[in-house]
């Protein structure tokens, strides 16, 4: 009896490993291309980490003429929740991150390198968890549940280092024939690795972010195939990321401590093992403590929530690409019209610890992000996030053709507004260029600038002198400006602000603050785009009207 006869009684059905080898090949791509991966557990929400990792990903393996797939580690299932893997493919595709492999739907997948789920995987690990048993280097473990916690409890009260290593690790040399009984008596089992490492030796490691980095070596037999047969986090990645011709592991950094124990699963399955690069987390400053973003805490640790507050994906990727490399910004600047893709991403550029998120600085991304874009896609999306989420917008925009005339306001010129961060903004800034919105309100008094306006009879001056004698719908922008410093003359108010302030005492105010009045009686602000244009859309009609509303307001 050998490990051999222990292998086949374990594992009978299972396909000799150079069959998964020759099946999948090394990938024929040119040198220095990154083969890489998101590989997401469907837990619960998508992680803003997680979208993080697989923009990064997505990069680098575009940037070198390299493939990025996704693959589901679905292999703790009692933790999986539903529509999981539906939820992570979705959130991929919302932010336009196209994996080239893996995972498209619930059970659909592209690509020669898969199943890409790891539960549809069960058999490529049990025939590596075979090859190891016939070398003597995994085996079957009988310890209980309840055997393992004594263990743990006698560690912990005599203050070693707890695991299944050395003397701890019981069942590593449980005689062949004696564990062949035992499993046809129908004793139940896992299966480890049986560890050749020791604790006192030291393995020197490159992180490609976290740069040098040393650790003792494993010794640790950890579960490799647990009871129900599917592996666990570590043997998968291992076997996966071989067989899928990873060459480099992109994953977040509570994983940095298993690299030991990664490296030596790799050497002893005889593989070439992959570069790795640990992503620091994402934090948040909370109250002066910096801590990572929690799913439990903070909303905008998930990924819908940038969709139900309206923030473009685009904004989302500058900003995380903001995050990964700051060499971002400059780039950004120096490059406005260049598409976000052809900034090239550096990993050895990455900071080593966190990065904290700070939302201000996101919505500033989306000011830039959304004044780069065309009134027809301010539309098209400012439209889409309306029907999901709210119903007065997407009424205020059904009528296309003047929505387009309204968000067509100062865009698509060199100094576009930047008045809108995110979708959720869009009412506000619209409103009053609705009538049926501004007319549901009076203008009042105080609302108009400058106190010695507001107490002389000029706001009604301004008002019926612009109606009556200077408003000119047809005129273009020139005149129609010229015909306001007409009018700011007329009353007393200096035509220019430099002669104003030239001479203040020669002039009540300027022009500006009769332009002031005239706005705030035809949008209720003292802040908007281009007055011009702003009268343009509206028509003679609303102009006159919305005056005409003001004039008597002022009576009230
Ligand atoms: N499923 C693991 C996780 O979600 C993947 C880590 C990795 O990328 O290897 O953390």
């Amino acid at each position: 009896m050998d490990y051999k006869d222990l292998a086949d009684l374990i594992f009978p059905n299972s396909k000799p490993i150079s069959y998964y080898e020759e099946k999948y090949p090394e990938r024929n791509l040119k040198e220095g291309a990154i083969v890489t991966r998101f590989a997401p557990s469907p837990t619960g929400f998508v992680h803003i980490g997680g979208l993080y990792q697989s923009l990064i990903a997505r990069k680098l393996a575009s940037q070198t003429g390299g493939v990025f797939f996704l693959r589901v580690e679905d292999t703790d299932q009692k933790r999986e929740v539903e529509n999981g893997v539906v939820g992570i493919v979705n959130a991929l595709k919302d932010f336009a991150i196209e994996p080239d492999e893996g995972m498209i739907s619930e059970t659909e997948e592209k690509g020669n390198y898969g199943p890409y789920k790891q539960s549809l995987r069960k058999e490529i690990y049990q025939a590596y968890a075979k090859y190891l048993i016939e070398q003597g280097k995994a085996y079957p473990c009988f310890c209980t549940v309840e055997e393992g916690e004594e263990m743990r409890a006698k560690q912990e009260a005599a203050k070693i280092r707890p695991g299944y290593y050395g003397v701890w690790a019981k069942c590593r040399n449980i005689p062949v024939v004696e564990a062949i009984e035992k499993i046809k008596s129908g004793e139940s089992y896992v299966i480890r690795f049986k560890s050749p490492g020791r604790e006192d030796r030291k393995i020197k490691h490159h992180d490609v972010i976290k740069g040098n980095v040393d650790f003792p070596e494993n010794d640790q037999d950890i579960i490799i195939i647990k009871a129900d047969g599917l592996p666990t986090y570590h043997f998968a990645h291992a076997i996966d990321d071989h067989l899928m011709r990873t060459t480099h592991v992109i994953r977040g950094d509570e994983w940095l401590s298993s690299v030991p124990l990664h490296l030596q699963l790799f050497h002893e399955l005889g593989f070439k093992a992959p570069k790795y690069a640990h992503i620091a987390p994402i934090m948040k400053n909370d109250n002066g403590n910096k801590r990572k973003l929690s799913k439990r805490k903070d909303a905008e640790a998930a990924v819908s929530y940038y969709d139900e507050e309206g923030i473009p994906a685009e904004a989302v990727k500058e900003y995380l690409l903001n995050i990964a490399n700051s060499s971002f910004e400059n780039w950004r600047r120096a490059n406005k019209e260049k598409s976000m893709e052809e900034f090239e991403l550096q990993l050895n550029k990455m900071s080593v610890s966190g990065a904290l998120f700070d939302m201000i600085k996101l919505l500033d991304v989306g000011k830039n992000v959304i004044a780069s874009f065309s009134a027809e896609k301010v539309y098209e999306e400012a439209f889409q996030w309306a029907g999901k989420y709210d119903e007065e917008l997407l009424e205020m925009l059904k009528d296309k053709e003047y929505a387009l005339k309204v968000l067509g306001i100062e865009r698509g010129n060199k100094k576009p507004r930047r008045d809108i961060a995110k979708w959720s903004d869009v009412k506000e800034n619209i409103i009053y260029m609705y009538d049926e919105k501004y007319f549901q309100k009076d203008c009042k008094k105080e609302d108009y600038p400058y106190q010695v306006i507001q107490e002389s009879q000029d706001v009604q001056n301004i008002l019926t002198l612009y109606l009556e004698k200077y408003y000119q719908e047809s005129d273009d922008k020139q005149t129609w400006f010229d015909k306001i410093k007409d009018l700011a003359q007329e009353l007393g108010y200096a035509r220019e602000v430099k002669e104003f302030k030239a001479n203040p005492e020669q002039y009540k105010a300027h022009v500006g603050d009769v332009s002031t009045v005239l706005r705030v009686a035809l949008t209720r602000r003292t802040n908007t785009p281009d007055m011009y244009e702003i009268m343009q859309v509206l028509g003679k009609d609303s102009v006159e009207k919305r005056l005409k509303k003001a004039l008597e307001n002022l009576d009230k």
